[in-house]
């Protein structure tokens, strides 16, 4: 007999009566096993408290799983009652099942039945409705973002007034006790050519006190010195709108703070390489990974090198090894978009083959969704109120409209039943992730985790001129 341990998550507080209760969530537990005839040795619960979810008991259950498959395990599966029990983030997510997956211990869930990871189509699917949940909170997240932004838009300051300046009904209006530093901060910078840090003390002994903790330091000179609020901007995230308040320093000494800040920059690692495949991409010859490079091909005609990028076998790039493969990175990346679309057009028929999914309720789906970026938004806001940009009154505001819609969205699922995903939006969702890889607006960065997510290695073959990739699903 299989023997399955249940992992539970319940909210305190308002939540915990209008909610999904321990009582619910375990019977549906018991339910599962019973009907599988699997023992259940024991439930486990952990609480969630709103802004801090700390898993003990699910670390706990965690701790106790080995990482060889083929040891002795404490149980065989792990059950929750549902998916966004588990985790917040694609990344949690990824991290439980990971460690579930090296013990050899199967994942259910209680009340959906398409998350068995028992199944190969239940491990990718498993994979693509994580990332789509976190897609989705950028969304949200996006919204949030748009309400602010066109306060900034119409020249309304966002949040806390920078120094140098008082807020009233929106707008900036220079502040004749502090205005003066902000404009000598800028000239000690940019034309004495002091050290940030020594700026940042001179302003604290001038101030009294620092922004934040009681003193100025390097960083808050260069954050201060390359705001351009000061000269009549509204900043929001890259763009720049035109404020409707006084300038505190005029743009000839703000562009020499530019310059000298500029030039002042320590080159940054660059860590959002082009290269989406990197690791992903197996060699030809030796199977090992590949990375991708600059080639810089022969002169043409005026002299000039046409610079390529390629991604080479690694071990033929720093030893030598093997005698190496590569392969041009705009061909590998759009043979792969391709791919992914043909795979999952032919995939309909196996996910028809999938427990039965309901096909009715796209409502259920949203509120799930929902659920799990929520706490996700209210992180980004304390985020932005531990950087000025909103208050703390904002912040208690947003709070209690987020424990509210979150009662509100619990309540309403509980009325509901069946799974979540429906043949025809899973089918979409495969198009949507060839589509992600082709959009500009996402980072490269993002496109190689939603990808190294999904994907464990892709093998290429050439015939010639004919390069075929294969993929290998992660399970
Ligand atoms: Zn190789």
């Amino acid at each position: 007999m299989l023997r399955a341990v249940g992992y539970t998550r319940v909210s305190t507080g308002r939540q915990a009566q209008e909610g999904i209760s321990l009582e619910v969530q375990s019977q549906r537990i018991a339910a599962l096993c019973a009907e599988q005839g699997w023992e259940l040795l024991d439930i486990y619960q952990d609480t969630d408290s709103g802004a801090k979810w700390e898993r003990t008991a699910l670390q706990g259950i965690l701790a106790r799983l080995g990482r060889d498959k083929r040891a002795v395990k404490p149980f065989d599966i792990f059950i929750t009652y549902k998916v966004d029990r588990l985790a917040r983030s694609a990344r949690d997510f990824y991290e439980v099942l990971h460690r579930l997956e090296q013990a050899g211990v199967a994942f259910r869930s209680a009340v959906e039945p398409h998350f068995d990871t028992t199944s190969a189509w239940g491990k990718a699917l498993l994979g693509i409705a994580a990332i789509f949940a976190e897609l989705e909170g950028d969304q949200i997240r996006g919204r949030i973002t748009a309400a602010l932004h066109r306060k900034a838009e119409k020249g309304e300051w966002v949040g806390r007034p920078p120094l140098g300046y008082r807020l009233e009904g929106g707008l900036l209006f220079p502040d004749p006790q502090t205005a003066p530093f902000v404009q000598a901060a800028f000239t000690m910078l940019a034309d004495e050519h002091l050290p940030s840090r020594e700026v940042g003390r001179r302003l604290t002994a001038l101030l009294g006190k620092g922004p934040t903790y009681g003193g100025f330091s390097a960083t808050d000179v260069k954050r201060l010195c390359s705001n351009s609020v000061y000269v009549g901007d509204i900043p929001w995230n890259e763009e720049r709108f035109p404020g409707k308040h006084e300038p505190l320093v005029d743009t000839a000494l703000f562009a020499r703070a530019q310059a000298v800040l500029a030039t002042r920059m320590t080159r940054r690692r660059d860590r959002d390489s082009p290269y989406l495949l990197s690791g992903l991409l197996r060699c030809a010859r030796c199977g090992g990974p590949m990375s991708g490079h600059y080639h810089s091909g022969t002169r043409n005609a005026s002299g000039l090198r046409k610079i390529n990028s390629i991604y080479v076998c690694a071990a033929h790039a720093s030893s030598g090894q093997c005698a190496g493969s590569y392969l041009f990175t705009t061909k590998a990346e759009r043979l792969l978009i391709a791919l992914l679309g043909e795979l999952y057009r032919s995939s309909a028929s196996e996910i028809r083959d999938l427990p039965r999914i309901s096909n009715s309720q796209p409502t259920r789906e949203a509120l799930e969704s929902r659920l799990r970026t929520m706490p996700k938004n209210f992180e980004r806001l304390i985020d932005m109120a531990a950087r000025n940009v909103i208050s703390n009154e904002e912040l208690a505001a947003a709070r209690k409209r987020f424990e509210k819609e979150r009662a509100q969205v619990e309540a309403t699922l509980h009325g509901l039943e069946s799974p979540a995903v429906s043949v025809p939006q899973t089918r979409r969702r495969f198009r949507d992730l060839a589509a992600l890889l082709r959009s500009s607006e996402v980072s490269v960065q993002r496109k190689r985790d939603l990808l190294a997510a999904l994907i464990a290695r892709i093998d290429w073959q050439r015939d010639g001129r004919d390069v075929t990739l294969t993929l290998t699903l992660r399970d």
